[in-house]
């Protein structure tokens, strides 16, 4: 009986076909296979942006179940529940996912393992979403990485395993269980009239990601020397499909592996950046504090401003600060859902040094505006910028903003693409950060560009002077 009872394959952020160890572990059991997708208080609590963006993915992912006659069945309410009931429905005996590695998964992914196995159901996690688990990796010593250069040189050589092949069919049930529509979930609800503007820059799928890793390919030669410029498109774009798992990092090793076998440049320090990610994940699972608390608890006494209602934080949010190129990257986040990394550290070094705020309330506007929102990604991002994190970059290193902009944006393309007040003629991308904004922010494109919310030399020498003050040893 047991042999021919259905696996229920709960789908997290894994929405893919192919480099899946868990679907293959399914398909090849010959077992019937019920996708499931639950939306519980995880995915319910998620920021509104990265919310909206899983609704698309998951529209596109059932599309591709349904292409080989398959089905992804819907449910809301506790994780643990909706499991048990969809097996009670379908006589289904077990239950695979792909490991998650933030702290709230892996609290409730472990409780609903040891009930489930108290009912005698085989509840069974994969790996999938890294390239390497992050307790395979250690230091010599035997203890989990702080710094990330000696963890790229750990892992530079070290096998990775073969992307599994895509499943092409999946054997459905005697009957399938009832669904809720993914409508009405609502899950991008939160988005409002910012839908319609960050639509058209957002391909979901795994389809869209595959085209994207092999247009990249194309151009990886000059990954290392354009990856920095705001005003190019230099660098990959893979990282929403990363997040929510519509690529496997395993695919993305391998194909960018053969284009180095060819000599291909760029290659290394792509794949360099792949493994920062990898970092920012062994972290959040060796200290889940990293998302939550100053990874130095060292940094605890330092005065930042905690008030996310402070008129400062606000300018920074409204992308108001008269910092051009701070306003910019903002409003880029706004409009597109995404921020080009070096946007990502001026924007996140302007507000915790130069505004004083806490990383905290950057990292939860970014956790509401970013459609590749990560939670490991961004809280090491964050940490990293601020001081506070591990192998981060020191206070006393404070970005000024104009001279970023002078490096990485030579011609003020970047800064006349996303900023319309001041000029006569604003282009579309600049003018539909009016139309995403919320209406009761109050902006207009015809009013005039804000004076400077702090001098830039004021602000560094007050965040100077009160880190000399409180210097964390
Ligand atoms: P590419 O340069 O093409 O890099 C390829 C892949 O490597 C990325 O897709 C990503 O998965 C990984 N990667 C690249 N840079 C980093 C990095 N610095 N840290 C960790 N992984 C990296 N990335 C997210 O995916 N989600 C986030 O929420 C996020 N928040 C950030 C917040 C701050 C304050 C900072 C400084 C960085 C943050 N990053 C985040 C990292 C980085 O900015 C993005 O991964 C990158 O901009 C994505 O663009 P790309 O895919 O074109 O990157």
């Amino acid at each position: 009986m047991q042999e021919q009872a259905p696996i229920v394959l709960w789908f997290r952020r894994d929405l893919r076909l192919s480099d899946h160890p868990a679907l293959t572990a399914a398909a090849e059991s010959g077992r019937p296979v019920i996708p499931l997708f639950i939306h519980d208080d995880i995915v319910d609590q998620m920021g509104a942006a990265p919310k909206w963006r899983l609704g698309l993915g998951l529209e596109a992912f059932k599309a591709s179940l349904a292409n080989m006659g398959s089905r992804l069945i819907f449910r809301r309410g506790d994780a643990l529940e909706q499991v048990q009931r969809v097996m009670a429905e379908t006589g289904a005996t077990s239950v695979f996912w792909s490991r998650a590695y933030d702290p709230a998964s892996i609290e409730r992914d472990k409780k609903i393992k040891s009930v489930l196995a108290t009912e005698g159901v085989t509840a069974k996690s994969f790996s999938g979403h890294l390239l390497f688990e992050p307790w395979t990796v250690a230091t010599k010593s035997g203890h989990p990485f702080r710094v990330f250069t000696p963890m790229w040189r750990a892992v530079q050589g070290r096998e990775v395993q073969l992307p599994d092949a895509p499943i092409t069919a999946l054997k459905a049930p005697v009957s399938w269980p009832a669904s809720d529509g993914l409508s009405d979930c609502r899950l991008g609800g939160a988005m409002n009239r910012g839908a319609r503007v960050v639509r058209p820059h957002v391909q979901p799928g795994e389809r869209a990601a595959l085209d994207h890793l092999e247009e990249f390919l194309d151009r990886i030669v000059q990954y290392s020397d354009l990856r920095d410029r705001l005003d190019q498109d230099g660098t990959s774009n893979l990282s929403e499909y990363l997040s929510l798992g519509e690529i496997g990092p395993r695919t993305v090793w391998h194909m960018i592996q053969r284009a180095a076998l060819t000599g291909t440049r760029g290659t290394d320090a792509f794949l360099r950046q792949l493994v920062w990610r990898e970092f920012a994940y062994h972290l959040m699972f060796h200290t889940p504090q990293l998302v939550t608390s100053n990874w130095k608890p060292e940094w605890d006494s330092f005065p930042w401003n905690t008030d996310p209602d402070h008129p400062e934080v606000t300018a920074w949010r409204q992308a108001r600060t008269g910092i051009p190129v701070v306003d910019a990257g903002l409003r880029q986040m706004y409009v597109t859902g995404r921020m080009h990394n070096r946007a990502r550290m001026i924007v996140a070094s302007y507000l915790t040094k130069h505004l004083m705020t806490h990383w905290k309330i950057g990292m939860e506007w970014f956790e509401d505006c970013l459609v590749d929102w990560d939670p490991a990604c961004n809280a090491m991002g964050w940490q990293w910028v601020a001081g506070s994190g591990p192998d981060a970059s020191p206070f006393f290193r404070i970005f000024n903003p104009q001279t970023q902009a002078e490096k990485f944006d030579p011609d003020g393309v970047f800064v006349r693409h996303w900023i319309a007040e001041g000029h006569a003629e604003p282009g579309n991308t600049a003018l539909s950060y009016f139309d995403a904004a919320p209406r009761s922010w109050g902006l207009r494109p015809d009013a005039n560009y804000p004076k400077p919310i702090v001098e830039l030399s004021e602000g560094r020498t007050r965040a100077l002077r009160a880190y000399e003050s409180r210097k964390p040893h």
